[in-house]
């Protein structure tokens, strides 16, 4: 149901969920376009961004979107190459609807998120009801999302780390997809990530 495309830019993980009648995309990294037109055609789709750095949103401009999910305090960056990193890319002019940009509060069924601050003020984790986490540059499987770039927290960081030991041993069998690298259970997380062992 979930599929991934690994993008030029950063090795970034765009994936892209085709629920009943709609297409999510999560966080459509460089040349996401392509994959997701060979995919799914010319369909409108619906995106959610873990947070707003330029890997992470390459292809917005690119595609057909009826909404952009991303929280509050994320906003600033989406339009501001030197926190969202494009300016020491050389990408300084992409930028995004503003009128299409939605709460995740108000996320459509089956979808949830936690607000997971530390990489960037307004991370977030997006939850699909059946174990699927997609986590951004929060938790990779073996590392975590760095903190020293732009509105980076190491003291939120740790705070999110603890909440999110507590919510993987609850949902140990939980399919935690990362915005870079491959997939991981969350008990492995658990075990094999050394930024929860030290927890
Ligand atoms: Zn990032
Ligand atoms: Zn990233």
């Amino acid at each position: 149901m979930v599929k991934r495309f690994v993008s030029g830019l950063l090795d970034e993980n765009t994936y892209i969920v085709e629920l009943q009648d709609r297409v999510f995309v999560i966080d459509p990294g460089e040349g996401a376009e392509n994959f997701i037109v060979k995919l799914v055609g010319q369909r409108k789709v619906t995106v959610l961004l873990t947070h707003a750095h330029i890997d992470h949103f390459c292809a917005l401009q690119r595609l057909d979107y009826d909404c952009v999910y991303l929280h509050a305090l994320e906003k600033e960056s989406l339009l501001s190459p030197e926190k969202h990193l494009g300016y020491y890319l050389g990408l300084e002019t992409l930028s995004a609807e503003s009128d299409k940009l939605c709460s995740p509060d108000s996320l459509p069924e089956p979808w949830k998120y936690i607000h997971t601050p530390g990489h960037t003020p307004g991370s977030v984790c997006y939850e699909l009801e059946d174990g699927i986490l997609f986590t951004g540059d929060t938790v990779f499987s073996d590392s975590v999302g760095r903190t020293d770039l732009p509105g980076g927290s190491t003291i939120e960081m740790q705070k999110t780390l603890i909440s999110l030991k507590k919510y993987f041993a609850e949902n140990p069998d939980i399919r935690v997809l990362p915005g870079h690298g491959p997939e991981a259970k969350a008990s492995k997380i658990l075990v094999s990530n050394p930024f929860f062992r030290g927890l």
